[in-house]
């Protein structure tokens, strides 16, 4: 093929176009076999040599060096991570400043993710939400949006299917957001708040989360001409671990490993709460756990839950946790009545007195249902003296209530017999038949069988034209 592009225009056509081009194929057909067996000779060989200089590749086909490289490159990446975190908080810890040191959360809902490359992802983006939080002032200045994005042929079953399983938001929703350049100058305008020096700020969000985060940004600097190098994503688990163990320092040396940061940080104890969901999910039941901006949130209140109460920080509801009533639906609030459909969660977090006012959760209260439906002293004295003596009824005597008349007219007639042998019956015959003289016959003779012998019932009147 490459002496036919030289052939052609001298050279001016590339390999890319000599291998679709018809006139290429054509004289290769039209070519003799011995022509064609130079070519195929120079073939075998150049095939040889690459599998003598041919790097060690894997299963998947990347070689062991680009391997080798790329866990290198993520090791030191996690170190950097670690040394970052380790070193803003110690530096909170030292200038007495560390409730009020921000940093920026973000967690991304995606319709469907596929693979475009080794160790490479592609997320289709559905929700986001991007917020700073300190421990002084909680989550704060969030960004959300709900995206509205094409899905490519193939995946709209897979993005349908997920989707339905999370956070329902529907595909191509009218209402979402596709402008990613205005996206990207929205986030830049928060990160810019935040910067240090001329660097934007990490971005948080939890460990399996992070190829979905970097495809966001990957759509965002691609649309706003930004570059994907100027962001780091980090672990939020690992924030939150050296924050926890920067505020027991002081009151319990027990400082906790970052694996169990982690399990602790993936309870999500905050789950259930309610009313921090966006207005899209607000309207959906049972998604306010997979929505983004309550995500957030819910980072927020288990850091300061773990936190603040060691740092001397009063924890204020709604900023530092949830607020008691929402545990409760707004609209009920307003109405004044509880949630009946969390009422385990409302049991929860009543106290002994209100523990005795539940019932009101059924509208009914225990003042109305005594005043109601208890009976009083002289109502509870009238009912006992009212009551009648006992009646017995024995079924073994003839019944006395019925009229002697319509017990004598009673039709009668003799039960008929029956037409299969009591299993208890057969067993016993079966018993007493097996030992039989036949059955042994003495040493050299020739012995019969055991043979399970049928029962036959003889119907005293014979088989009728009407029996079975
Ligand atoms: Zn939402």
């Amino acid at each position: 093929m490459l002496d036919w592009c030289q052939k052609q225009k001298n050279g001016k056509i590339s390999l890319k176009e000599a291998a679709v081009d018809p006139r290429c194929n054509e004289e290769w057909r039209n070519m003799s076999s011995q022509q064609k067996g130079i070519y195929q000779a120079r073939a075998k060989e150049s095939k040889v040599k690459d599998q003598i200089c041919a790097a060690p590749k894997t299963v998947l086909g990347e070689t062991v060096k680009d391997v080798e490289a790329h866990e290198r490159r993520e090791k030191e990446f996690q170190e950097n991570m670690q040394q970052y975190i380790k070193s803003v908080v110690l530096m909170g810890k030292k200038h007495n400043n560390l409730e009020k040191l921000k940093f920026i959360f973000v967690h991304v809902n995606w319709f469907f993710g596929r693979d475009v490359g080794i160790n490479t992802y592609e997320f289709c983006p559905a929700e986001f939400a991007l917020a700073e939080f300190s421990l002084k002032d909680g989550v704060t200045n969030i960004y959300h949006e709900i995206l509205k994005m094409t899905i490519p042929l193939g995946w709209r079953a897979d993005a349908i299917e997920f989707s339905q399983q999370t956070h329902q938001i529907p595909i191509e929703l009218a209402e979402g957001q596709s402008d990613f350049c205005l996206m990207y100058n929205k986030l830049i305008k928060i990160l810019e708040m935040n910067k240090t020096g001329n660097k934007f700020p990490p971005l948080f969000t939890i460990k399996e989360l992070t190829p979905a985060v970097e495809s966001l940004l990957i759509k965002m600097t691609n649309a706003g001409n930004g570059s994907i190098e100027d962001f780091l994503i980090y672990s939020v688990e690992a924030l939150f671990a050296e924050l926890r163990n920067a505020a027991v320092q002081d009151v319990d040396d027990q400082s906790i490993p970052l694996v169990v940061a982690e399990t602790e940080f993936k309870k999500d104890k905050f789950s259930s709460v309610h009313d921090l969901e966006c207005d899209f999910h607000k309207n959906i039941d049972g998604t306010s756990q997979y929505c983004s901006k309550a995500i957030v949130k819910r980072w927020g209140f288990t850091i300061c839950d773990y936190c603040c109460e060691y740092l001397g920080i009063t924890q204020i509801n709604g900023v530092h946790c949830p607020f008691p009533q929402l545990y409760y639906h707004q609209d009920d609030q307003n109405n004044g009545k509880q949630d009946i459909s969390n009422i385990d969660i409302c049991l929860k977090n009543l106290n002994m007195v209100d523990r005795q006012k539940v019932v009101e959760m059924n509208g009914v209260s225990e003042d109305h249902r005594r005043k109601v439906s208890e009976r009083n002293h002289n109502n509870e004295q009238q009912r006992r003296n009212l009551c009648k003596p006992l009646e017995i009824i024995d079924h073994s005597k003839p019944n006395i209530y019925m009229p002697s008349t319509t017990v004598a007219n009673i039709p009668t007639r003799p039960l008929r017999l029956p037409k299969t042998m009591a299993q208890a019956l057969n067993g016993v015959e079966e018993n007493c038949n097996l030992f039989k003289k036949d059955d042994f016959p003495l040493i050299g003779g020739r012995g019969i069988k055991h043979k399970k012998q049928t029962t036959e019932i003889k119907f005293p009147l014979g088989r009728g034209r009407g029996c079975h």
